[in-house]
């Protein structure tokens, strides 16, 4: 049991690693049982420092804001890493190219651009999330998507190494990025254009347009599902009659219905049976399978 083996750990990070932390504080569902183990780095080399320490049996998950992440109510076994507090430079290294690390939110990107006179970058405040789980999943919105902007990124190994990649290095899709195995990203460098006119406004612009159509500001993880290459998940979802379908406290949105709501006191069981319900549902009436853009993760309870 990880338990055990982690009291081979020097003084300095046993002191400093959380035990039984519910991943509901850390995941905007609001769900999830508790992580074995919770680390927060200080920096880039405490943190490769830590892993360096860690017996390589011991399972890692590396998170960010958790916005993407059903995490099961059994909770997770190992160790979690979490960048978001901690990996937080954002630099301008030349006209057009910033450096940023993997736990810098999203949305402070955007702004940030915005005051640099760098754009197309306003589509990452549509994302809250942090730039590290953004790479994870090439996140994108409003017509943007990460990977477009990546000049180079920063990973850590399972031993504490770290090394530059490239694009080329990995298989980059909708939502969906494959690189080698046990590597995680701990900053990357980005590419902009010279963008003069633009302005907070745009942000702002974007952000209410949004409103107009998703339920922001309820607990969801966003879009549940990919989209199939033909058609739209929430107009499949819709047209199947799911939208404000329930189980326990969790529905199917009635503004968005690629949205699931937990709506106060549903456990990551109800937002996975609903899942799979809807995936159900629409293959009977469409014909259509749908994948899953969250990542579930975890152990039932
Ligand atoms: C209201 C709402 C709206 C959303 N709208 C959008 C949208 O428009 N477009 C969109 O693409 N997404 C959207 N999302 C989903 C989500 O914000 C993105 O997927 C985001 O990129 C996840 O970032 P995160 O830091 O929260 O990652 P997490 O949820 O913490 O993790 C997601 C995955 O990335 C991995 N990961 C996290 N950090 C790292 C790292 N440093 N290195 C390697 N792997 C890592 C995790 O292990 C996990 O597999 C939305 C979510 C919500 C709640």
């Amino acid at each position: 049991m990880s338990a055990q083996r982690l009291t081979d750990l020097s003084p300095e990070f046993a002191t400093r690693v959380l035990h039984d932390v519910p991943m509901s504080k850390h995941t905007s569902w609001h769900v999830g049982g508790p992580a074995d183990y919770f680390f927060t780095p200080r920096d880039v080399s405490d943190l490769a420092s830590f892993v360096r320490q860690l017996p390589p049996e011991v399972p890692v998950l590396w998170i960010g804001l958790g916005s993407n992440l059903l995490v099961r109510d059994g909770g997770i076994r190992g160790v979690v890493i979490a960048t978001h507090g901690a990996l937080g430079a954002l630099e301008r290294l030349s006209a057009t190219r910033i450096r940023v690390e993997a736990g810098v939110p999203c949305a402070r990107i955007a702004r940030q651009c915005v005051k640099w006179g760098l754009g197309p970058a306003e589509f990452f405040a549509g994302i809250p999330g942090t730039l590290g789980g953004a790479l994870a999943m090439n996140a994108g919105a409003f017509g943007g998507e990460t990977w477009r902007h990546v000049i180079e990124v920063d990973v850590l190994d399972r031993r504490g190494v770290r090394r530059t990649r490239k694009p080329a290095d990995y298989e980059i899709g909708y939502r969906s990025v494959k690189g080698p195995d046990h590597e995680w990203f701990i900053g990357a460098r980005l590419e902009f254009e010279r963008a003069a006119g633009v302005n907070a406004d745009a942000i702002r612009d974007l952000l209410d347009k949004r409103k107009q159509t998703q339920p922001i500001g309820e607990w969801s993880c966003g879009s549940v599902f990919t989209n199939p290459p033909t058609g739209h998940a929430a107009q499949l979802i819709e047209s199947a009659g799911l939208k404000g379908f329930r189980i326990g406290d969790a529905s199917v949105s009635e503004k968005h219905a690629n949205f699931i709501i937990n709506h106060g006191s549903a456990r990551a069981a109800d937002v996975e049976a609903l899942i799979e319900h809807v995936q159900r549902t629409v293959a009977r009436v469409h014909g259509i399978e749908l994948h899953t853009e969250v990542r579930i993760v975890g152990a039932p309870a």
